[in-house]
């Protein structure tokens, strides 16, 4: 559904009644459940209407789209997140512009990465980056995400690095029409989380899933995370996801 940028309130008190129905249909606290409001493609005043209205987690998937307007926002008491595939190139901007790193999928880029928060200023506290591995849930060709196989080898990876404070998994699964195709998917994310989890010892308490269009779902199969840009915001002009 696409809404109109003036009611980014209204739209948001409409996905917390719906975050609050869907946890009580699995016995869980809406509290638990943290919203980002993906706002890649809106204008920073986009930006500022939904912290007023409430919300404190903000996610954009180009660090140089974020470069173009954060000085507008940043000085917001929000937490920014990058959620959209890192190049290794970027690793060290990114490491300065943003509090997490949500789709980290690759030991090189978590290196890179590491290696960007020594010299940054942006991480609180103890100059640690928050990161999520990003699993991939969806096989097209353009879809990024570390595979099921290379998953606990890129946690313990990760695990190892002073700078990075890895918190969990993040995953996207294909768009499929009927949200109910999707929570087997988000099923297998929690069953892989739960799973690195009793390996490693490390709690790993962030399970980054559900979209505009399947947040309910990703929120019965244990989302503490929900990613939603267009139930948010509007519709989006260009798709660059
Ligand atoms: C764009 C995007 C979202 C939000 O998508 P909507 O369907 O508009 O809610 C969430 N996560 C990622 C990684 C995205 O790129």
């Amino acid at each position: 559904m696409a809404h109109e940028h003036s009611s980014i309130a209204g739209n948001l008190s409409l996905i917390r009644e719906r975050i609050e129905r869907a946890a009580a249909r699995s016995g869980r606290a809406a509290g638990e459940i943290t919203i980002v409001g993906v706002s890649k493609t809106f204008p920073a005043e986009h930006i500022q209407e939904a912290y007023a209205a409430g919300i404190r987690h903000f996610g954009e998937n180009r660090v140089q789209e974020w470069e173009s307007k954060q000085a507008r926002v940043v000085q917001l008491d929000a937490v920014w997140h990058l959620v959209g595939h890192l190049q290794s190139n970027k690793a060290a901007r990114a490491a300065r512009l943003f509090h997490t790193v949500d789709s980290l999928d690759s030991l090189d880029l978590a290196r890179r990465l590491d290696r960007g928060v020594a010299g940054a200023s942006m991480q609180t506290p103890a100059s640690r980056l928050r990161v999520l591995i990003e699993v991939r849930l969806d096989a097209a060709p353009s879809k990024s995400g570390a595979s099921d196989a290379e998953l606990p080898a890129l946690v313990d990876g990760v695990l190892a690095l002073p700078h990075l404070d890895l918190q969990g998994l993040m995953g996207v699964p294909p768009p499929f029409g009927d949200p109910e195709r999707a929570r087997p998917i988000f099923r297998r994310l929690r069953e892989l989380r739960d799973a690195a989890a009793a390996r490693t010892g490390s709690p790993l308490p962030v399970l980054s899933m559900g979209m505009s269009h399947d947040f309910e779902v990703a929120v019965e199969e244990g989302a503490s995370e929900v990613r939603i840009g267009s139930a948010l915001f509007g519709a989006r002009r260009a798709e660059t996801a």
